[in-house]
């Protein structure tokens, strides 16, 4: 028999209940039972992939190609598997699927309603995601705020969900804020005292209060909500702001929300192992060497735009023990001032995935500080196809090279479009998405990277580099050093005459792991710490 926990929000958005819900899974998969994890995205989009950084964030890619929210990349971080398209619905995506049912006449005769066509539909998704990963217990996160419009439908279907249920395999989490009040220097449990009923009046009684503050929780608050809400002291759980989400699972651990759940779910009671994420928080904690690292890109202001290459970035720093300084840098901000003044002290650049030419400059002068000074340099995607693009013009004599998105009528196309990306018109789901298989080159660093042939990675993109001009690229030191199986496609690209300036067509953040580095970050950070020790030899031997 599946069980189902629901995972909802209140007060106010961004409080981290992608990371609770995450760190539940962790904490229940540490306890041997067999998780899978969804999210309900109350939004028209069909998915996030058609929608700007600024709104949305990341678009996280399944390695089955669905662009997805970035609390997926939560989901497979923390509980260490791919999860696949069916871990995602949106409003849009239920409807559609009604509508084409509709359409095909499975209704016949029937009025389409939100209760219960809609309601059924979303039933049916969350009973397939569980399904999909034969999993016994299935957490569902309800994306927004428990009060907005568009999320109606999903807390009526939970709700339905939990009325046909026997009372033991289902359970409500509700994730709320406490605001700290500063005149008073207060925390304050009215908004969470509302929201619970906001949900009650949809039939949802929570079963645990996870409170979200930045400020320790008094035992007589914990007290008070409990009061209110009707959810026992013991299930009223304060989680302060952590130094790092990694602690997340940990903190919540130790409140005992494991023992809860397999009590109130009558799961058989087991051991928590958390062995392994204690060392990788502790490592993480504990660094031994400190590293600069420029991320480039042009949402830098919104982190979370490039959420899983900073997080692949930590697991590859846990990997090293190094502590990562990130440098935001906005690629404009290279278009106005050098390099020198901008970037002129980093271990390493990380050149960042991107659309349109906003900014593509300031990316090549990034590329070029990168190369000429020997920096280690990592691109992704787009940081991939401005590494070919910056040493085709610079090294290879392509003077005005570039990629037909930004230039359609440049002289030299290094980067150009797909071939089966000729004539699609579509703009949402109709890149390059998903996992692909890559062929490695031996003795290259990509190789030394993966110390394997062959790898599986995400993609998401339309242009590729224009095998017309590589030998002329590969003649002046270029090395494609990842293929396509069929040796059709370059993946993969390195400079011969550079320590470690790596750049990969696909988006290696996606597959990286806290304990699991993906092997190109790993290899980065390697040879950011060796720049960093000789950079200081240089240094502390020119002022000697
Ligand atoms: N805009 C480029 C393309 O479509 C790169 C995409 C990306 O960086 N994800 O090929």
């Amino acid at each position: 028999m599946t069980k189902f926990i629901f995972v909802t929000g209140g007060v106010v958005s961004s409080v981290g209940k992608g990371i609770v819900a995450a760190s539940v899974g962790r904490i229940l998969k540490a306890r041997g039972h067999r998780v899978a994890i969804l999210k309900l995205d109350p939004y028209i989009n069909v998915d996030p992939g058609t929608m700007s950084p600024y709104q949305h964030g990341e678009v996280y890619v399944t390695d089955d190609g669905a662009e997805t929210d970035l609390d997926l990349g939560h989901y497979e971080r923390f509980l260490g598997m791919n999860v696949t398209r069916a871990s995602s619905s949106s409003t849009g995506q239920v409807y559609e699927e009604v509508i084409r049912k509709e359409r095909r006449g499975d209704f016949l005769g029937g009025t389409i309603q939100p209760i219960p066509h809609i309601t059924n539909e979303i039933r049916r998704r969350i009973r397939l995601a569980g399904q999909s990963l034969d999993a016994d217990i299935v957490l569902v996160e309800v994306g927004g705020t428990v009060g907005d419009m568009e999320g109606q439908p999903f807390l009526e279907a939970i709700s339905q969900m939990r009325y046909a249920a026997p009372p033991e395999d289902t359970l409500s989490i509700h994730v709320t804020l406490l605001p700290y009040i500063g005149a008073t220097k207060e925390l304050k449990t009215k908004p969470t005292q509302h929201s619970v009923r906001e949900l009650r009046s949809f039939g949802l009684q929570p079963d645990v209060i996870v409170t979200r503050s930045d400020f320790p929780v008094a035992r007589s608050l914990r007290e008070k909500i409990s009061q209110f809400c009707n959810v026992d002291l013991d299930a009223v759980i304060a989680l302060e702001t952590a130094d790092s989400i990694y602690e997340v699972p940990l903190y919540l651990d130790a409140t005992g929300i494991g023992e809860i759940i397999q009590r109130k779910l009558h799961l058989e009671e087991k051991r928590s192992d958390l062995d392994e994420w204690r060392s990788f928080v502790e490592r993480l904690r504990t660094p031994e060497s400190q590293l600069r690292i420029a991320i480039v890109g042009k949402y830098v202001e919104l982190h979370d735009a490039y959420l899983s290459i900073k997080e692949a970035l930590v697991h590859a720093g846990v990997e090293h023990h190094a502590g990562l300084d990130l440098q935001w840098v906005h690629s404009e901000d290279l278009e106005v001032r050098s390099p020198e003044e901008v970037i002129g002290d980093v271990d390493g650049i990380l050149l960042c995935p991107g659309f349109g030419d906003r900014g593509l400059e300031g990316k090549i002068a990034a590329v070029r500080y990168a190369r000429e000074n020997l920096i280690p340099y990592l691109g992704d995607c787009l940081g991939m196809q401005m590494l070919v693009t910056e040493f085709a013009r610079n090294v290879a004599g392509m003077p005005g090279a570039n990629t037909t998105e930004a230039d359609p009528r440049t002289p030299f196309p290094v980067i150009s479009l797909l071939s089966e990306q000729q004539g699609v018109e579509d703009l949402g789901g109709t890149m390059r998405l998903g996992g692909f298989p890559c062929r490695l080159e031996p003795g290259t660093r990509a190789y030394e990277a993966y110390g394997q042939p062959l790898v599986r990675e995400r993609h998401r993109h339309r242009y590729e580099v224009n095998n017309a001009l590589l030998p002329q690229l590969q003649a002046q030191g270029l090395i494609a050093s990842g293929w396509s199986p069929d040796g059709k496609l370059v993946e993969i690209v390195e400079l011969r005459d550079h320590p470690w300036m790596v750049g990969a067509q696909f988006h290696p953040e996606f597959t990286s792991r806290p304990n699991m580095p993906n092997p190109l970050f790993k290899g980065f950070i390697g040879a950011a710490l060796v720049y960093a020790r000789d950079h200081q030899r240089t240094t502390a031997g020119s002022t000697a």
